[in-house]
């Protein structure tokens, strides 16, 4: 038999089974009424005769074994028509087959703010809705024009539907799509709005996340669009890739110089190397002079005598760059490839690799100091940089971000919970306590002392990363703890092309930790 011939029967047999099970519908419904109808005379009579209860019970029992004929009907159909077409055709196939059978479920904020939902006309058209427009674009992606973010990532689940058996089977036998799973992230919408708001006109990202978790609460990038647009916007947003970039996540594909956000990784290996680095003395004037080339502090500022700590606080190039011409480039390149340079991040979104390129026999003294002081050819990604510092603030522990907390039946079931997932350890106890104390003494006594008056104790690290287009790009990384969920709350910013950390990224951190604690 051709396969026309086939499909010709297959239909002929589901339309007769359609047919079928519309009889067996409406009998059901006719006896579900009947049953309420006997029920209420029940309760109104007061004096009965043994035998009366009987008959609403003999209906329970047809009506059962009504729904369990029906129920095995349907599945046997499910199972010789439509599974086939569910289970054996390719991803593409597979969704275009669901999507014909499930309206696409919603995505929301942890705190219930719905992100992106599909609404249906009187005509049974479907639109993919963006209530929050641009705000969530990078976080959530887009459905059309190439689907990106958890739209990608959750596509099945979305078009999956788990509300109970019967229902769907009612949805499916009467021609009707069922409502799909919902997707509820780890998003706080009101972090969310200040991170993306705290941006300004500025390019940039903002990443927000618990460190003993792993779960990001915000994720902001600009420039960004709104994911509902893009089909009337589409050639515009493409021509303003090549500059702007409102398509690309900052948070996690952007790739920077991490500037003195880097020096996290330098002290630690200093440390690693030196047993004796509580003795370490520097004494700064305002440069370095090394083979012809020279790096300077910050204006030229010299910072006099340091030690690690207070080198660390006051950011000073110079002592760190004095630090970088002294380190074991194999052993650095080795640390640096255990926080994941070089490597995909376990991530389940879009992400750029960032790349450490220090390398025995290749790289100079030159390129070492470079590289100390976070410029040289070192590259990382906001996330990156979120996922180290919350290794510190984490007492040495990573975890892996995730931006899905569970999946939920269109009734608010739960179908699918995610946890954290350890990464790994990346520096012992002792090390990522004494990182921290250097952290804090930035916001006491350093370059972020504009976080000082926050309610929280704050650590952190600024960072002004030079750059061949423009002004500096504006760090900051830090933490501050939620003693009530025993964690804490990590953040990492980047402005682009603005100047110092202290003067931009800064003020985004404080409005950040302002919002989490008020
Ligand atoms: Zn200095």
């Amino acid at each position: 038999m051709g396969r026309r011939a086939i499909l010709r029967r297959r239909h002929r047999q589901q339309g007769g089974f359609r047919q079928m099970n519309n009889r067996w519908i409406e009998l059901l419904k006719k006896k579900t009424k009947e049953l309420a109808a006997a029920k209420e005379e029940t309760f109104e009579t007061k004096e009965e005769e043994p035998g009366e209860y009987r008959k609403p019970i003999f209906q329970i029992i047809y009506i059962f074994l009504g729904i369990f004929v029906l129920m095995a009907g349907y599945f046997s159909y499910y199972i010789m028509f439509q599974s086939d077409d569910v289970i054996n055709n390719a991803y593409n196939k597979r969704q275009e087959v669901l999507s014909e059978r499930v309206v696409r479920g919603q995505i929301l904020s942890a705190d219930r703010a719905i992100l992106a939902q599909t609404v249906v006309d009187k005509d049974g058209n479907e639109t993919r809705e963006y209530p929050y427009g641009e705000v969530y674009a990078h976080a959530i992606g887009r459905y059309s024009k190439g689907k990106t973010g958890i739209e990608e990532s959750e596509n099945i689940r979305l078009l999956t539907s788990n509300i109970n058996s019967i229902e769907v089977m009612y949805s499916d036998l009467s021609g009707k799509k069922s409502p799909g799973d919902n997707v509820v992230t780890t998003l706080d919408s009101k972090l969310q709005e200040v991170a993306y708001n705290a941006l300004g006109d500025n390019r940039g990202a903002v990443v927000v996340m618990e460190a003993s978790t792993g779960k990001i609460l915000a994720m902001a990038s600009k420039p960004s669009y709104d994911p509902g647009k893009v089909d009337d916007q589409w050639e515009e947003l493409l021509a303003d890739e090549k500059t702007e970039a409102p398509l690309l996540n900052r948070a996690t594909q952007g790739l920077y110089p991490p500037g003195s956000t880097f020096k996290i990784l330098t002290a630690l290996e200093y440390m690693r190397e030196n047993m004796a680095y509580l003795e370490y003395e520097y004494d700064c004037d305002g440069s370095i002079d090394f083979e012809g080339m020279t790096i300077h502090c910050h204006n030229n500022r010299s910072h006099g005598e340091v030690d690690l700590p207070k080198s660390f606080a006051k950011s000073c190039n110079t002592s760190f760059a004095n630090i970088g011409k002294g380190l074991d480039i194999a052993k650095f390149y080795e640390m640096c490839d255990s926080f994941l340079f070089n490597q995909n991040l376990p991530v389940n979104m879009a992400s750029n690799v960032s790349s450490f390129t220090l390398q025995k026999g290749v790289s100079g003294t030159k390129e070492a100091m470079q590289t100390a002081i976070g410029q040289g050819n070192t590259l990382i990604s906001p996330l990156h940089n979120a996922m180290i510092t919350a290794s510190v603030a984490n007492e040495g522990v990573m975890m892996k971000p995730y931006i899905v907390d569970h999946i939920e039946n269109a009734e608010g079931a739960t179908v699918k919970k995610y946890s954290s997932q350890t990464i790994g350890r990346m520096m012992s106890g002792e090390e990522a306590d004494y990182i921290s104390d250097m952290m804090r003494q930035v916001v006491t006594d350093g370059t972020a002392t504009k976080l000082e008056d926050l309610p929280v104790e704050v650590a952190g690290k600024t960072g002004s990363a030079d750059n061949s287009k423009g002004k500096a790009h504006s760090w900051f990384v830090g933490f501050a703890p939620d003693r009530e969920k025993d964690t804490d709350i990590v953040v990492s910013i980047i402005v682009e092309n603005v100047g110092t950390g202290s003067e931009y990224a800064v003020p985004i951190a404080r409005k950040i930790f302002k919002e989490y604690f008020k």
